[in-house]
C-alpha cells in the first residue's frame, strides 16, 4: 500500500487488544481481583477503606491507587476529597470511536501499524481497525455517522487513496465508542494526593492511556519503594500536580 507521506518505522511497535491484555495481566501472581463499585473512601487509623454503594467494605489498605478514569473525580467528590481548581477537577470527557473496515476493501490492509493523524491497524479476523475520532458529544450511545466518516477520512489521508464507497456500504461498518479522560494541558494526572496521604491517582491519560499506564505504574511503584523515578523531574512536576 502506498503512503501519503514518509515517516518513522518502529520495528518493535505493538498493537494491543485491551480485553485480552487485561485477561493475561489478571493471571499475575499475587494479584487478587475483586469486582465492586467503589462509592466512597474513608480513612481510619492510617488505613484507607473503600465502601460500595451499600456501605460494605470492599477493600482496605494503607496505600490505594485510584485508576478509575473519569470515575476518579466522582469517587473523590463523594468522599469529600475533590479539590476545586486542581488539575484533576478540570478533567473532562472526550468521546471517540473506532471503525472496523473489512480488509478486502483495503487490498488486505497494511502489514504494520500506520499512524499519523489517526491510525490503521493490520487486520485481525478480517477487520482493520481505523481510529480514533474525536466527537463533540461527550456521551454518545454508540457509533455515530460523523465519527465513522471522520475515521474514513483519516484512512484516506494516510493512504492517499479514496475508498470510493457510497454511504450505504460505509454505513454498514461496525465500530466501538469510548471516552477519554482529558485534562486541558493533555498531560496525565499521576501521583500522591497530598491532602489525603496514602491515596494515589493515575488518570487523565487522554488518547495515550495504553502507553502511559505502564509508565504510571512504574512511577508509583518506584515512589512507594523509594527508588529513583524513571522520568525527568520537569515531567514529574507537571503530571504530579493533582
Ligand atoms: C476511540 C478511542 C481510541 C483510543 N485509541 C488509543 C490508542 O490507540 N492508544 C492509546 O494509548 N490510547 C487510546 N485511547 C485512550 C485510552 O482508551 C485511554 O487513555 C485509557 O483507556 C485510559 O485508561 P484508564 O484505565 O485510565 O481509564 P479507563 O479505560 O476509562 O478505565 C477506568 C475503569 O475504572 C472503572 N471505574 C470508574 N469508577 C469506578 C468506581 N468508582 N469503582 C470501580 N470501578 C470504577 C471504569 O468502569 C473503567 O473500567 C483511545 C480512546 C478512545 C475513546
Amino acid at each position: 500500500m502506498t503512503l501519503a507521506r514518509g515517516g518513522l518505522y518502529f520495528s518493535k511497535a505493538q498493537r494491543v487488544q485491551p480485553h485480552r491484555l487485561l485477561k493475561a495481566l489478571a493471571q499475575t501472581e499475587g494479584l487478587t481481583i475483586r469486582r465492586a463499585y467503589a462509592a466512597r473512601l474513608e480513612s481510619h487509623a492510617q488505613q484507607w477503606c473503600v465502601r460500595d454503594r451499600a456501605g460494605h467494605v470492599v477493600a482496605q489498605a494503607p496505600q490505594i491507587v485510584l485508576a478509575g478514569g473519569l470515575g476518579t473525580q466522582s469517587l473523590l467528590e463523594a468522599s469529600g476529597l475533590r479539590r476545586m481548581g486542581s488539575r484533576l477537577s478540570s478533567m473532562y470527557a472526550v468521546a471517540g470511536e473506532l471503525t472496523y473496515v473489512d480488509q478486502a476493501l483495503l487490498a488486505g490492509g497494511p502489514r504494520c501499524i500506520v499512524s499519523g493523524d489517526g491510525y490503521v491497524l493490520p487486520a485481525l479476523e478480517g477487520l482493520c481497525v481505523v481510529g480514533g475520532s474525536y466527537l463533540n458529544e461527550p456521551h454518545p450511545a454508540g457509533p455515530t455517522c460523523a465519527g465513522r466518516q471522520e475515521n474514513l477520512k483519516r484512512l484516506e489521508r494516510l493512504f492517499n487513496d479514496p475508498l470510493s464507497l457510497g454511504p450505504r456500504e460505509t454505513g454498514a461498518f461496525k465500530g466501538w465508542v469510548g471516552q477519554r479522560a482529558v485534562v486541558p494541558d493533555r498531560f496525565p494526572v499521576v501521583g500522591p494526593l497530598l491532602h489525603a496521604p496514602g491515596l494515589w491517582v493515575a488518570t487523565g491519560f487522554a488518547s495515550r492511556g495504553l502507553t502511559w499506564a505502564s509508565l504510571a505504574g512504574d512511577l508509583i511503584a518506584a515512589a512507594l519503594n523509594s527508588e529513583p523515578l524513571p522520568l525527568e523531574n520537569d515531567i514529574m512536576m507537571k503530571i504530579s500536580q493533582i
